[in-house]
């Protein structure tokens, strides 16, 4: 159903990509997509982003929902990439999610599309999609994880992330799933079961 699948974020590298995901956190991708260029071509690496101030960043970044806190995770993550890093971003879970800013989510974005190593992010899509689908049956996002890695072969975690977010925001959308417009009915729990509310979430 959907091919094409792939990040929505525009980077170039994996710093750029960890200051977008960071960007990203209850903004869309499109918010984030419209700043982010003008930003990196100015500010390339954290060395340069560091030569802003806090409020300098935050009026680079003011467009996007919680403008001040992410303006101060991101000085204080470059800090960090630069101190204890050589001023590369991480490879490892614990020490990505060791950055301001980064959480479980954000470090399985940057894990999966900057080095291609096999992560499924569970952001609001993926949760309520594959909860409504069957392929997950947790009440929070660790659980729906652990589900989805159990279910999704290794080698598919990484597309299957965009898969079920495209689902989510084209198809299965939050209030009113487009279930005449779905494919994937026959294979849905939500159709042969009747344990969601009538938001469609899981009970
Ligand atoms: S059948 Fe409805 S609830 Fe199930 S995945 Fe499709 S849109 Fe979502």
């Amino acid at each position: 159903m959907y091919p094409d699948a792939k990040c929505a974020l525009i980077f170039r590298n994996p710093f750029e990509l960890l200051i977008a995901t960071i960007l990203a956190a209850q903004a869309t991708d499109k918010s984030v997509n419209k700043i982010t260029p003008g930003l990196f071509s100015r500010f390339p690496t954290p060395e340069s982003m560091l030569s802003l101030t806090q409020e300098e960043l935050e009026q680079e970044i003011k467009s996007i929902g919680l403008y001040k806190n992410k303006a101060r995770n991101i000085l204080a993550t470059c800090r960090l990439l630069v101190e204890k890093y050589g001023g590369q971003v991480p490879s490892v879970r614990v020490d990505l999610e060791s950055l301001p800013g980064v959480g479980r989510k954000t470090a399985s974005v940057v894990l999966a599309e900057a080095f291609q190593i096999p992560a499924i992010a569970v952001d609001t899509h993926v949760f309520r999609v594959s909860n409504r689908l069957g392929l997950a049956q947790g009440k929070d996002v660790v659980k729906t994880e652990e589900d989805l890695m159990k279910n999704i072969p290794m080698d598919q975690w990484r597309i299957a992330h965009h898969w079920l977010i495209i689902h989510g925001r084209q198809v299965c959308h939050a209030r009113k799933p487009a279930c005449g417009d779905c494919a994937l009915t026959a294979y849905c729990r939500h159709h042969t079961g009747n344990d969601y509310d009538e938001e469609g979430e899981a009970k």
